[in-house]
C-alpha cells in the first residue's frame, strides 16, 4: 500500500502525475487523476457535481497556470466521473464508445429520481447524495470516443487510454503513464470500499485486474479510496473470485439470490465499507449462470443494495 495521506486535495505521485483525492471514497466521493504535460494537461475524471468540479479546477491551479486543462477522459459512466464535465466547455472530452452510449441512461435525472424513491430506498438515497448539489448539473458528454485502446500526447508525455470494460460498467477505462508507473484505474479499483459489478461479466473485471497487473503499476490511483499499488489489485481481484465461488455454490445449492446474498459471510471483506453491494455482486454471478433471470435495473438493484445496508421500507 502506499503510504500517500489520504486526505482531499492534490497530491503529487512522480514525474508530472497527480491524485485529486476525496475522502472518504463512498458513495459519490471519487477520485480525479491529472497528467501535466509541457504546455497542457490531462483530467482523467470530473467530480460529481459543477461545485466540487470547480472546487478542485481552483486546487489544481498552481500547476495548470501553464499547463491548461485540454483534454478530460471520463473512465465510465457513473455520474461520479463525468458530472462535473461542463466546467471544461474547451476541452476535448474522450471516452470509451461503450462508455459514451451508456451516458445517454445515466444522467443526473436518474440520481435525483433516486432520492424521490419511497420508503427505504429514497431515504438512503437522501442521506448518501446529501452533500452533492446538481441543481446547475447539464454534463458535457464525450467529444470523442475510443474502441479498445488509444494514445493520447500530452505535452510530451503518453497516455494510453485502455478499455478494459465491460466489468463495473460497460466500458471502463484505464490511464496508464509508462514513463512514471502511474495508472488510474476508474472504478475497476475500489481501495478500502466494496466494488459494484453493475454490467460484468464477473470474470472479465478478473481479467482487467490481470491486465493491470501485466502493467506493474508503481503507483495506482483506484476510482474511490486511497491510492495504493499492485496490492490493491489483488485485493480487489480476490473479492471478485470470492464472491463468484460462494455465489456459484449457492446457486447450484438452489438457494434463491436474496437467499445467497444474506447467507454468505464475508470474512475479511465484510471489513469494507458498502459491503451491501454483495447484493448486486450475487446478482451479477446468478444472472451469468441464468441468462433466463430477470435483469433488475438500476432503481431494484439500488433498492436491494439499501436494504442490506439497513434502509429497508
Ligand atoms: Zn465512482
Amino acid at each position: 500500500m502506499s503510504d500517500l495521506e489520504f486526505s482531499r486535495g492534490l497530491h503529487h505521485l512522480v514525474d508530472g502525475c497527480h491524485a485529486w483525492l476525496e475522502p472518504d471514497g463512498s458513495w459519490g466521493w471519487s477520485n480525479a487523476g491529472l497528467v501535466v504535460g509541457s504546455d497542457e494537461s490531462l483530467l482523467f475524471d470530473t467530480l460529481f457535481d459543477v461545485p466540487m468540479t470547480r472546487s478542485m479546477v481552483e486546487g489544481m491551479r498552481e500547476v495548470t497556470a501553464s499547463a491548461p486543462i485540454r483534454t478530460v477522459v471520463n473512465s465510465h459512466s457513473n455520474g461520479d466521473h463525468w458530472f462535473g464535465n461542463q466546467v471544461f466547455p474547451d476541452a476535448r472530452i474522450v471516452a470509451s464508445s461503450a462508455t459514451a452510449q451508456e451516458m445517454q441512461h445515466a444522467g443526473p435525472d436518474l440520481i435525483m429520481s433516486l432520492r424521490d424513491a419511497p420508503g427505504g430506498p429514497g431515504r438512503f438515497a437522501r442521506e448518501i447524495f446529501a452533500p452533492f448539489d446538481w441543481s446547475d448539473c447539464s454534463p458535457l458528454r464525450p467529444t470523442e470516443t475510443f474502441d479498445g485502446r488509444q494514445v493520447l500526447d500530452v505535452g510530451g508525455v503518453e497516455v494510453h487510454l485502455l478499455e478494459l470494460g465491460p466489468a463495473h460498467t460497460a466500458g471502463d477505462s484505464v490511464a496508464w503513464v509508462p514513463s512514471a508507473g502511474v495508472l488510474y484505474t476508474g472504478d475497476l479499483l475500489f481501495i478500502g470500499g466494496t466494488p459494484i459489478i453493475w454490467a460484468g461479466p464477473l470474470r472479465n473485471w478478473v481479467r482487467a485486474c490481470d491486465t493491470m497487473l501485466g502493467l506493474e503499476p508503481v503507483h495506482v490511483v483506484p476510482g474511490h479510496g486511497p491510492v495504493t499499488d499492485t496490492s490493491g489489485i489483488r485485493q480487489v481481484r480476490d473479492y471478485l473470485l470470492f464472491v463468484e465461488e460462494e455465489a456459484t455454490k449457492r446457486y447450484r445449492a438452489g438457494m434463491s439470490p436474496t437467499e445467497a446474498m444474506h447467507d454468505i459471510a464475508l470474512g475479511r471483506f465484510g471489513e469494507w465499507a458498502e459491503s451491501g453491494r454483495i447484493a448486486q455482486n450475487v446478482m451479477a454471478v446468478y444472472l451469468e449462470l441464468d441468462p433466463s433471470l430477470e435483469r433488475p435495473d438500476t432503481r431494484e438493484i439500488f433498492a436491494r443494495v439499501a436494504a442490506l445496508e439497513g434502509y429497508r421500507d
